[in-house]
């Protein structure tokens, strides 16, 4: 099984959720990792932190939750009975986003995942392609470290998968968030969907773990910072890890360490 995770910038708008459907080939057996949709994490991260000023933080939500309904009736031009569906994803989501108990932030941060994996699911559904949602809260796991426990992950997500490869070619599920030893919701810290693809794909002894992002590679500089940066065909598993440790944002600095791990066992 193939792990393909795509980021938020790569799922950000309807058009390129319609275009994932070029880039999976149905008849493989994968799993999807994804992330929320581009912006939603700083979004959601704006409203938790501005539980004092209630107004500004109910426009703040306002403003998200229309951008999502603009979202689902972008993508569902062809499909309308299924913008109600999508509907009901997002207004559940919202219920746990609106409420400005701290104790629930984690919570409301896992909301831009679990909202994109369910409208994939829904929109996948909706042009006839089989699929299956599995909640990462069911099988991704930190210890009190914050480290993934992954005999805990390999027992869970196999017996997950291993109960629906006869019935489904496809998985979809949630990168970044976990739970934690306490069992609360929580996450792998931000850019983390890299590292839950990463994981998963040691997990289950992938062949291949892919991330999509809206570039062509990893480059030899931030291409955000400096002018004509070349993209690197191939790297080593230890230069890769030290330029995402040393900031490069593409990839999350531990999500190279599972596939390395798995390369020398
Ligand atoms: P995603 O939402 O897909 O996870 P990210 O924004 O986290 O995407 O990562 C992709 C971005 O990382 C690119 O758009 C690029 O601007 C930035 N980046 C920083 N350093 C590098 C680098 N050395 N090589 C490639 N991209 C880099
Ligand atoms: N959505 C999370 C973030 O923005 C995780 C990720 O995108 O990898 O940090
Ligand atoms: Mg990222």
């Amino acid at each position: 099984m193939k792990v393909l995770k795509f980021g938020g910038t790569s799922i950000g708008t309807p058009s390129k959720i319609k275009n994932l459907t070029k880039i999976i080939n149905i008849n493989d057996k994968n799993i999807i990792v994804l992330s929320a949709f581009s912006g939603t994490t700083n979004k959601l991260l704006e409203i938790i932190n501005e539980n004092k000023k209630i107004k500004y933080r109910c426009l703040l939500i306002e403003k998200l939750y229309n951008e999502y309904i603009l979202f689902i009736n972008e993508l569902f031009t062809e499909n309308k009975e299924y913008i109600n569906k999508a509907l009901l994803i997002i207004n559940k989501s919202f219920d746990i986003i609106k409420k400005s108990d701290i104790k629930l932030s984690k919570n409301i941060l896992a909301q831009g995942e679990i909202i994109s994996s369910n409208i994939l699911y829904l929109y996948l559904t909706s042009i006839n392609i089989k699929c299956h949602i599995i909640s990462a809260l069911d099988f991704m796991k930190i210890d009190e470290n914050y480290e993934p426990i992954f005999d805990f992950i390999k027992n869970k997500i196999n017996n997950i998968i291993n109960n629906n490869i006869d019935k489904y070619n496809l998985f979809i599920t949630q990168g970044y968030i976990c739970k934690n030893i306490d069992n609360e919701i929580d996450n792998l810290k931000r850019g983390g969907s890299d590292y839950t693809a990463s994981i998963i794909g040691y997990a289950l002894n992938s062949t291949e773990v892919q991330i999509w992002t809206d570039i062509d590679g990893m480059h030899n500089n931030d291409p955000r910072i400096i002018k004509n940066t070349n993209y690197i065909p191939e790297l080593s598993f230890d230069s890769a890890a030290e330029l995402s440790y040393f900031g490069a944002k593409i990839l999350h600095p531990c999500s190279v360490l599972p596939a390395q791990k798995k390369k020398y066992q």
